[in-house]
């Protein structure tokens, strides 16, 4: 009997839609490679924030992530993000980051290169990545297309919840921050947030990580069998 086709999964969706946490679960049970594309321009964000390269210049953030190095590595649920070899998983995270990653993705010129990198690294398939744009824009031929999305109150909740932190200002807080990353990444010009038409979309508002996984996992199945 041959190996089992190794696919390309896309999995797409706005932030707090669970992408992570279900990406990275289910590339555990199937044995592929887990991959945040999203890491990616938070590390090109934290490099331009040290480096004072000014947020709205395309050109110099190209440059800036020409010279990048960026490895991510499966850890625990997720990936350990290397910034030319050195580990900010952590760092990335944090809000001043977040804000910057959702305004250099905003850049043509940036999304090439870190697109280039994100095919190479799906190449050999094999690979769950994702992101706001593996489905349509990075692997347009992704056997499987998940678009994840989830009620924005849910969402900016599970932000909360991840955050540790539950002061009523904290939660004002990220509920502003989902909903104007949510805009600018839905009506951004260069591959916006959007649905491939061939994605399957899953709300997952009301249910839990495992159920979710569940039904991808069944459409993988199919796919892996035609
Ligand atoms: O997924 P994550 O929240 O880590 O992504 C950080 C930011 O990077 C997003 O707000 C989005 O603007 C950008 N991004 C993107 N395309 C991707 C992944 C992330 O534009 N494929």
């Amino acid at each position: 009997m041959s190996a089992p086709r190794k696919l390309v999964i896309a999995i797409d969706g706005p932030a707090g839609s669970g992408k992570s946490t279900i990406a990275a679960q289910l590339a555990k049970r199937l044995g592929y490679i887990n991959l945040e594309s999203g890491a990616m321009y938070r590390a090109v964000a934290l490099k331009a924030l040290e480096q004072k390269v000014p947020l709205d210049d395309a050109g110099a953030l190209r440059a800036l992530a020409d010279v990048t190095v960026i490895q991510l590595e499966p850890h625990g649920e997720g990936n350990r993000v290397l910034l030319d070899g050195r580990d900010v998983s952590q760092r990335i995270r944090q809000a001043d980051v977040t804000a910057a990653a959702s305004r250099i993705s905003m850049h043509p010129p940036v999304r090439r290169v870190l697109v280039a990198r994100q095919r190479e690294l799906g190449a050999n398939g094999g690979v769950v990545m994702e992101g706001r744009d593996i489905g349509t824009a990075v692997f347009p031929n992704a056997e499987v297309k998940i678009f994840l999305d989830a009620n924005p109150f849910v969402r900016a909740e599970r932000r909360v919840l991840q955050s540790g932190v539950h002061s009523l200002e904290e939660t004002q807080r990220i509920l502003a921050e989902v909903a104007a990353r949510d805009e600018r990444d839905r009506t951004r010009s260069a591959s916006p947030l959007v649905a491939a038409s061939d994605a399957a979309i899953l709300d997952t508002t009301h249910k839990t990580i495992a159920e979710v996984v569940g039904e991808i996992e069944a459409i993988v199945k199919k796919a892996v069998r035609s």
